[in-house]
């Protein structure tokens, strides 16, 4: 590897850099790589549950539970591993997600001592393979809405778990199928006939010979679109009883005497507050879509830098890459794929941070982490969505062959837009989260003035947390003037053309949805309305914090050949987001037609700059070969 790509590695690794180095050597990619050969569905399923008690040997699953319930409280390095391993079989990575993150998540964060002790040790060693049932064939996004029952009988001091209808079945349950033994059933959890919204109470769905538990009907989603080697199936619950312990009880119990008790009084501050604990599997996923569109651009770029097609007049045949073209396709995706890994290392680093101050984290922290985990999340995974479909396409027939890991790649990935929040039901939440932040300041905002002076204050107070903001701050301020020539390589005219997208999108935003506090307004309608606009004002946000983790990381970046790559990195990063939104930016006048020209032939120059080191900036993710072993990477003799 050059001397480059290594330097490139030290700044993009982070902060948990040595968990990577480990993977990559540890990992034994041999042992974890996906299947080579076709295998029925049963033999994948098999293939992966067996992968998975041997990744419990390794010792990482321990890392992402706190000491106190006997892990190693290194939650930034269990969220990394578990990263690392999206390079590897995404079934597996999605299996290890269920079973150690959501259902050991829940066991954790949900559970409090009693089901620690009973359960995590089995969880940790993979003994207790189990499921997260929350979905339900009515509802997914809406969870709140679920109609699953856990209701409490004093007379046997047992909880009764029942699904009404079909509608209330569990659906899509990762584990269910096949393996599971133990489910975290989210349900509405009645008392003395009255409900206390959604909880989690555990429900054995298999005895030890692999048979349904007596009132457990099981049923299996059969084929999917990908994910073969993941066990998804259906969980219903005929009066099924547990014992009153069963339910997972930090967030609201049930005492001896069959009365419901409960830390947070209000119920949906308690349900968002548990949801919130899970935020975990967010960023995970988030982790696990950049690693697989990485794989995707090694595979593309390094088959693109040798497959010849067409001659030049005269020459020899042509590189793929060195069609303005095929570096089109490729090297602005791969930018962003930079610009979304300092993020992904950012947020996780926040997570790792609020995760381990001991006790209750500082809601505001709490709050700001579950925002950005969410609009990463949905900005990260549809960027894989359309990478790793770019690279397929930019292989030829070749990248349609199972043998090059593209199809698999593609199929597997493509749910991550939909589970673990679904993308736009995600990004509502991260503008909710905006106009949360600004309503809870100013109150209801009775005048236009207010109106406009909070959503300023609010895009300001925003703006002010990522790490980078003092010294994208003093980026603007020295930026070139508007009609500049040089004025697209500047990086602090990049930097507020996103701020001012944002906070133009949230002002006006903020604007249209005091309307729903009027008398007589029909608030739902409004905020309909502008469901587009709410869209677009996350998005830009998420924008704005990504481009930001960027300069972070090109500033922290000490070596100055890889710094100098990462600077035009960055620049074909923001100027080809710019260029996809050039209609917005023409339209509210930030831009002039001749500068959206300017932004269009920069692109094309970085791409041509770029070219000569497409392979260096791909080594530089560190994939291990025998996760990138294919005909893709081989030339031809
Ligand atoms: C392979 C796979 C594995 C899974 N594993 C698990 C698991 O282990 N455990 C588990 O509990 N669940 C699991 N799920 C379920 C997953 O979390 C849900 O599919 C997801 O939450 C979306 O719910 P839904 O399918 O009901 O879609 P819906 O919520 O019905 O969404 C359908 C469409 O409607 C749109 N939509 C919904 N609400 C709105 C709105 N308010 N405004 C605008 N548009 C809206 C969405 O954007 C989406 O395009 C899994 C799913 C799959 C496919």
């Amino acid at each position: 590897m050059s001397t480059l790509s290594t330097a490139l590695r030290t700044a993009i690794d982070g902060r948990w850099a040595h968990v990577r180095e480990e993977a990559r050597s540890e990992l034994e990619p041999t042992r974890f790589a996906p299947p080579t050969e076709e295998l029925t569905l049963e033999e994948y399923r098999a293939r992966v549950a067996q992968q998975l008690r041997e990744l419990a040997t390794t010792g990482h699953p321990a890392r992402g539970l706190s000491k106190d319930v006997g892990g190693e409280g290194d939650f930034g390095a269990s969220v990394t591993a578990f990263e690392m391993l999206g390079h590897a079989d995404l079934s597996l990575l999605v299996k290890a997600g269920v079973h150690w993150g959501l259902f050991g998540g829940a066991v954790a964060n949900l559970g409090t001592q009693r089901h620690h002790t009973a359960y995590l040790p089995r969880i940790l060693s993979a003994e207790l393979p189990g499921c997260f049932a929350m979905t339900e064939t009515g509802h997914g996004s809406d969870v709140q809405s679920l109609q699953t029952t856990a209701t409490y009988d004093p007379e046997t001091d047992e909880i009764v778990v029942n699904t009404p209808s079909v509608a209330a079945r569990k659906d899509y349950i990762g584990g269910a199928a096949r393996d599971g033994r133990l489910a975290a059933v989210f349900a509405q959890l009645v008392t003395e006939g009255e409900s206390h919204g959604v909880h989690c109470v555990l429900v054995p769905i298999r005895d030890e010979n692999g048979e349904p538990m007596p009132g457990v009907s099981i049923g299996d989603c059969g084929a999917k679109a990908g994910l073969r080697g993941v066990d998804n199936g259906r969980l219903s619950f005929d009066h099924v009883r547990v014992p009153r312990t069963n339910l997972l009880n930090r967030y609201g119990d049930i005492d001896a005497h069959g009365a419901y008790t409960a830390p947070i009084e209000n119920p949906t501050r308690r349900f968002f507050t548990m949801l919130g604990t899970l935020v975990r599997g967010r960023i995970s996923v988030a982790g696990g879509a950049g690693a697989a569109t990485r794989t995707a651009l090694t595979l593309a770029v390094t088959y693109a830098g040798h497959r010849r097609q067409f001659a030049a007049p005269g020459g020899e045949e042509v590189r793929l890459l060195d069609y303005r073209a095929h570096q089109r396709k490729l090297l602005p995706p791969l930018a962003t794929s930079y610009a979304l890994m300092f993020a992904q290392n950012e947020l996780v680093s926040a997570m790792h941070d609020v995760q381990s101050s001991g006790g209750d984290p500082d809601p505001h922290a709490q709050r700001e982490l579950e925002a950005r985990a969410a609009g990463i999340k949905a900005v990260a995974t549809a960027h894989a969505s359309a990478t790793i479909a770019v690279c397929r396409e930019a292989c030829g027939g070749a990248g349609y062959l199972a043998v090059n890991r593209l199809p698999a790649l593609k199929a597997d990935t493509d749910v991550f837009t939909t589970f673990e929040g679904d993308n736009t039901v995600l990004l509502q939440l991260v503008a909710k989260g905006l106009l949360t932040d600004y309503r809870d300041t100013f109150g209801n905002l009775d005048t236009l003035g207010v109106a406009r002076f909070a959503a300023r204050q609010f895009a300001g107070s925003v703006i002010e947390r990522t790490a980078a903001r003092g010294l994208v701050e003093r980026l603007v301020a020295a930026a070139p003037g508007r009609d500049a020539q040089d004025a697209v390589l500047d990086r602090g005219w990049q930097c507020a053309l996103f701020d001012e997208r944002e906070q133009h999108l949230v002002d006006t935003l903020a604007l249209r949805l005091r309307r729903a506090a009027e008398p007589g307004a029909d608030a739902f309608a409004v905020f309909n309305d502008a469901q587009d606009h709410v869209i677009a004002a996350a998005r830009a946000h998420v924008d704005r914090v990504v481009l930001e983790a960027f300069v972070a990381g090109v500033d922290a970046c000490t070596d100055a050949a890889a710094r100098a790559m990462l600077d035009r990195l960055c620049d074909l990063h923001a100027l080809s987001t710019i260029e996809a939104d050039r209609g917005w930016f023409l339209e509210h006048g930030r831009i002039t037609p001749a500068r959206s020209k300017q932004v269009t032939a920069t692109v094309n120059g970085l791409c041509a700059q770029l070219r000569p080191h497409a392979q260096e900036l791909v080594d530089a993710f560190g994939i291990p070969a025998e996760w990138l072993g294919t005909e893709l990477v081989a030339p031809l003799e």
